[in-house]
C-alpha cells in the first residue's frame, strides 16, 4: 500500500490523526490507515510519542539521589521493569545495558549499585560482569568474597 510521505512524516513526529488530517487537508480515516500500515502506536493525548525505544525508556525513568534511576513504568508480575514499543517488548534493565555498553547483555541484568530496581545505564551489570567482579574480589580477599 502507498503511504503519503507527508502523512508518514507527521505520524512519526507523534501527531494525532486529527492534527494530521487538519494540517494536510485529508480525512482522519486515511491517517489511521497509514498509522496502522506503519505499525505506529495510537496517539495518546498529552503525551508526546516516543520516537525510539530508548526515548520511551527515558520517558519512564526518574533520576534519584546518588545517580540512580527509578523505573516509573509498568512492571511484570515478578517485578521486572518492562515496556513495549511498536509491539516489541523490552525490559528496562536490558535496554539500559545496551545503551551503556552497546552490546546485548548475557544472562540476567541487575543493578550493581545496591539500589533495588535501579536501571541507571552505568549501574546495571550482566552475568559476565558479575563473574569478573567476583574473581577480582577473590583475588584481593583470597577467595573469601
Ligand atoms: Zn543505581
Amino acid at each position: 500500500m502507498q503511504i503519503r510521505s507527508d502523512i508518514a512524516e507527521m505520524l512519526r513526529a507523534g501527531h494525532s490523526d486529527r492534527e494530521i488530517a487538519r494540517a494536510l487537508h485529508t480525512d482522519g480515516k486515511a491517517v489511521a490507515v497509514a498509522r496502522a500500515a506503519l505499525e505506529l502506536p495510537r496517539h495518546r493525548p498529552g503525551k508526546k510519542a516516543a520516537s525510539s525505544p530508548q526515548d520511551l525508556w527515558r520517558q519512564r525513568t526518574r533520576p534519584i539521589d546518588g545517580g540512580h534511576l527509578e523505573w516509573t513504568g509498568y512492571r511484570t508480575n515478578d517485578g521486572t521493569p518492562f515496556f513495549r514499543w511498536l509491539k516489541r517488548g523490552y525490559t528496562a534493565g536490558r535496554m539500559a545495558f545496551v545503551m551503556q555498553h552497546g552490546r546485548a547483555p548475557v544472562g540476567r541484568v541487575q543493578p550493581g549499585c545496591g539500589y533495588p530496581g535501579c536501571v541507571a545505564p552505568a549501574h546495571v551489570e550482566d552475568q559476565p560482569m558479575r563473574d569478573r567482579l567476583k574473581k577480582q574480589m577473590a583475588g584481593i580477599f583470597g577467595g573469601a568474597a
